[in-house]
């Protein structure tokens, strides 16, 4: 089987077997699932929890629950006692606690002794608070069963409606409401729901027997079907249930109260709610509560209705009230979209009052809450219901206003603003992304890795040449590659997007489109490229040059067409979290940026030094590349050096425009470090070209590039073991960065460079090359006739697991260290950078890893690499500065790490420096707490 030789700069040679299935649409699903884990709420005993009570009323006669209770009481149990609490109209109910659940399946799934007695005395209060009657034949009361655990696990469980209907109650309810109709048909879904949820009664059965009734009425539609119809449909399904159960539908209201309330607990293990917890990392819950509550009805005619609406506009954030709603209708039709509901503005013109009371509940809520709100409301007859309330989710730009809103209304304070806002979203605020509307009916081919974010709309391009030409004359495109090479960086910076089909979120194309914030999507494997015809095919469509189509960085998502974008507004508030974050943050941010144009904008977006220059990158473009093949195709000493005599100017413009842009704040410089023979052609027409350049045959080439080759290159000939081989290379580099400086020096321009040595395994590896890099200092200083004393710091990457061990000693010739955690992350765990896309879905599936742990610091293990690295080094010098320029500096959960860990600073890429200033922050302030 051919080996898989993984790269430094991205040149991956997949082999063929496992390219397709490299970075699976299902490992991208898997992936943007799990970046909504969810934190399981910790089980601390509460002052409130009363040990042994079971049950928690709400009324208007007495609350027994509170907000703070949604452990015991589920998220909605207590936020519906909390409504209750503050005045809110909530129908009267009542809730079954967690840990009922808990006991019923320690009790064999039987339901806790005196459970049913408690429940009794609560349906009471109800009666009481209400005026109606459980199972009464005059005016009943009917009531909902619903589940809520106190984490949301939206639909999950199991819901019974209507429930208190029997073959008497039914004639109470058509009588009281005067809605016969009304009346029979919510019996009849009662027999159903209960039939189907509570009794696994065949859910086909119920619908032929609906099928026999529309037919007999000529009804096309369920609202069809006339009353006569609903009373016949009501003792066909009675029929229908007695067959299948032997025995009639109960006619007990507390018995049907009873089965349904253990159906609930039972869904709390059901195939559907497990599946949902596995997925969503959601552990150590004690089970679901069950929320019993006074049925309300918003479909009983005109003057009902029912809606959803967020206290602000979850989408941009404004303080409007924002939501819709639906005349005489359940709340089923809403979240259905049957109809077209109507926005909640219009809704004066149906009911003033109505909408005036709901303005001032959502007042009241935000007051209470401190936070914008998630609503379900239903009027019956008039008379508005409040049937839940929650945090409501939001895009990162609404975050971001909300935030800033409510501390100048003087909801909350400075540090509860920053902590609310997802540092992640941030992103959302600084590339132009998708129209969420457009986006719900896109076309969507397959799914990648999101490597780096934004919203690209173009043509496929397949080579970088051809992307250049293309974008010259114009065209918007889309580089579409198996994977990327040195070679492609002109036509990935012509792109609009990036899209690979193997290759990880650390691959060349993700790294440096990142760093240049450029949408990018890799390792989509269901997508096969035939670079001779010009087209990519996914899933059998095939799409051509003139094919247009739409990648989401941000969700790896591949679409087909153009899906329109929206420009992010880079709002005053954005500027202002930014303030804020500077303020409360104690660990410094950097970036990793390569040439004067991304040291600019990292400085735009606050970036305080640069953590990583990674210095191959300026080898890529142009007469560079021609420049590097020549030095690594030399066969002698003399003419490596003249090579390298070619690329020092290059370097010394670029370390000048470099210190320019930063003016006086630290820039690390890193030497040379992926193997030498990523730069050169593997193509015969390119080694061919190259050979006519440099006047030798094409054979020579060829067998140089032969001679190069080595079967695990990441493990290879790179890092710092290169300059052991060719110190030449160190000379040519470090002469480049002391020229530079000096440069600026002369020009009154602050610099504060720091040469990084990178791959360090040993100290005897970093106490030669320290030695060789101070000679060629005090060379080039003397060269230069510079007399003044030269502030050039030397330190290391921590990238291999030995020096993460022997950080004491390497402390001892190094005078700054910056974990390198790509690396050792590849090597601590043994996973390739590259091929990680082949296997990491089915790791996340299985929950083998928590998440891709490229992304995300693994602090287990990793993480303790790391923390003994700063220990020892600090330990041999107590002041060493230490940082992280891995792609995990952007991270925000990583970045807590950093701060926990007492780094001095974090470098990322420049379009994640604010997600990184917000990250440190939040870390901060958690720590304070
Ligand atoms: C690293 O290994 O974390 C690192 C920053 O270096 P590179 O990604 O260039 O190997
Ligand atoms: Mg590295």
């Amino acid at each position: 089987m051919p080996k898989s030789t993984s790269t430094k700069t991205g040149q991956a040679r997949t082999p063929a077997s496992v390219k397709h299935e490299a970075g699976s649409a299902k490992g991208g699903k898997v992936l943007r699932k799990l970046s909504r884990k969810i934190d399981a709420p910790l089980e601390i005993p509460h002052p409130r929890n009363k040990p042994g009570k079971m049950v928690y009323f709400f009324g208007k006669s007495l609350t027994e629950g509170a907000a703070d209770q949604k452990v015991l009481l589920g998220g909605k149990g207590a936020n519906l006692a909390d409504m209750t609490s503050i005045g809110l109209p909530v129908p009267p109910g009542f809730t079954i606690t967690t840990d009922t659940c808990a006991n019923y399946y320690r009790n064999g799934q039987r339901l806790p002794h005196g459970l049913m007695n408690e429940v009794h005395k609560n349906i009471a209060l109800i009666e009481k608070d209400t005026g109606k009657k459980f199972g009464d034949n005059g005016n009943p009361l009917l009531v909902s069963v619903r589940s809520g655990a106190a984490v949301s696990m939206p639909g999950m469980m199991d819901t019974i409606l209507n429930l208190g209907l029997t073959d008497l109650s039914v004639a109470g309810l058509a009588s009281s409401t005067s809605n016969p109709r009304f009346a029979y048909d919510s019996y009849r879904r009662l027999i159903q729901m209960f039939g189907d949820v509570v009794m696994g009664v065949n859910h086909d059965l119920f619908e032929e027997a609906f099928n026999k009734i529309k037919n007999k009425y000529g009804a096309k539609l369920d609202t069809d079907v006339p009353t006569q119809g609903m009373i016949e449909l009501c003792e066909a399904y009675k029929t229908v249930y007695q067959r299948a159960k032997g025995e009639v539908f109960p006619q007990n209201p507390f018995k049907q109260l009873e089965l349904a309330i253990e159906a609930v607990f039972r869904s709390w293990n059901g195939d559907r709610a497990v599946s949902y917890r596995r997925i969503q990392g959601i552990q150590g819950l004690n089970g679901t509560a069950v929320n019993v509550q006074t049925m309300v009805y918003g479909n009983m005619g005109e003057d009902s209705g029912t809606g959803v609406a967020f206290t602000r506009n979850p989408a941009t954030g404004d303080n409007i009230f924002y939501g819709e709603y639906l005349v005489n209708a359940q709340g089923e039709d809403v979240v259905a979209g049957i109809r077209t509901p109507l926005p909640v503005d219009q809704m004066p013109k149906w009911n003033k009052k109505v909408y005036q009371q709901l303005i001032e509940i959502k007042h009241k809520l935000e007051k209470h809450y401190k936070d914008m709100q998630d609503i379900e409301f239903t009027i019956e007859r008039g008379v508005l219901h409040m049937l839940q309330t929650r945090n409501g989710k939001r895009n990162g730009p609404a975050a971001v206003k909300i935030a800033c809103d409510m501390v100048r209304e003087r909801l909350i304070d400075e540090k509860t603003a920053l902590v609310r806002i997802p540092a992640g979203d941030l992103t959302q605020l600084l590339f132009p992304g998708f129209d969420p509307a457009k986006k719900k009916t896109a076309d969507i081919l397959t799914r990648g890795i999101p490597a780096s974010p934004g919203a690209a709309v173009g043509k496929p391009a397949f080579t970088a040449e051809e992307a250049v030409e293309r974008a010259q004359n114009g065209e918007k495109v889309i580089l579409v590659r198996e994977f990327t090479s040195p070679e492609d960086v002109e036509g990935m910076h012509k792109a609009a997007g990036i899209l690979t089909s193997t290759g990880g979120r650390t691959s060349h194309a993700a790294v440096v489109a990142c760093g240049w914030g450029k949408c990018c999507v890799v390792g989509a494997g269901e997508m096969h490229i035939d670079l001779a015809k010009g087209t990519m095919t996914i899933k059998g469509r095939k799409f051509g040059r003139q094919d247009v189509i739409s990648i989401d960085g941000g969700t790896g998502e591949v679409m087909a067409g153009s899906v329109g974008t929206i420009e992010p507004k880079m709002s005053g508030d954005f500027g202002q979290v930014m303030k804020w974050s500077d303020k409360y943050r104690t660990i410094g941010v950097r970036t990793n940026a390569d040439t004067p144009a991304d040291a600019l904008r990292a400085r735009d977006f606050g970036a305080e030094g640069i953590g990583l220059c990674r210095t191959e990158h300026m080898f890529f473009e142009g007469e560079r590349i021609r420049a590097m093949r020549e030095m690594i195709l030399a066969e002698t000493l003399e003419a490596r050096v003249k090579a390298l005599g070619k690329l020092l100017p290059y370097q010394r413009e670029d370390f000048i425009g470099i210190f320019k842009a930063m003016k006086g704040l630290p820039v690390t410089i890193r030497l040379i470090d992926p193997p030498l023979h990523e730069f050169v052609p593997h193509e015969d027409e390119q080694q061919a070209e190259l050979a006519k350049i440099m006047g030798i045959p094409a054979s020579k080439v060829k067998a140089r590039v032969k001679q190069l080759h080595e079967a695990n290159p990441m493990l290879g000939h790179r890092g710092c073991r290169l300059c052991v081989t060719y110190p030449e290379i160190l000379d040519m580099q470090v002469r480049a960065i002391v020229e530079a400086t000096i440069d600026c020096l002369r020009s009154n321009i602050k610099v504060f460079p720091e040469i990084m040595i990178p791959l360090v395994g040993t100290k005897k590896e970093l106490v030669a090359l320290r030695a060789q890099c101070e000679a060629v200092i005090a060379k080039v200083k003397e060269a230069e006739d510079y007399k003044p004393r030269l502030d050039i710091k030397i330190g290391t990457m921590i990238e291999v697991p030995r020096a993460a061990v022997t950080a004491d000693e390497i402390a001892e010739a190094a005078d700054f260290f910056s974990f390198g955690t790509n690396d050792l992350t590849q090597m601590t765990f043994g996973f390739s950078r590259d091929d990680i896309g082949t296997f990491l879905g089915d790791y996340l599936a299985q929950e083998l890893l928590p998440a891709d742990p490229f992304q995300t610091l693994d602090t287990g293990g990793v993480g303790r690499l790391v923390e003994l690295g700063i220990t020892q080094g600090r330990q041999t010098k107590p002041d060493l500065k230490i940082g992280i320029c891995g792609e995990h500096g952007g991270d925000p959960k990583s970045v807590e790490f950093c701060h926990k860990v007492g780094m001095d600073y974090v470098s990322c890429s420049p379009f994640r420096i604010p997600i990184a200033r917000l990250a440190a922050a939040q870390a901060a302030i958690k720590a304070e707490k």
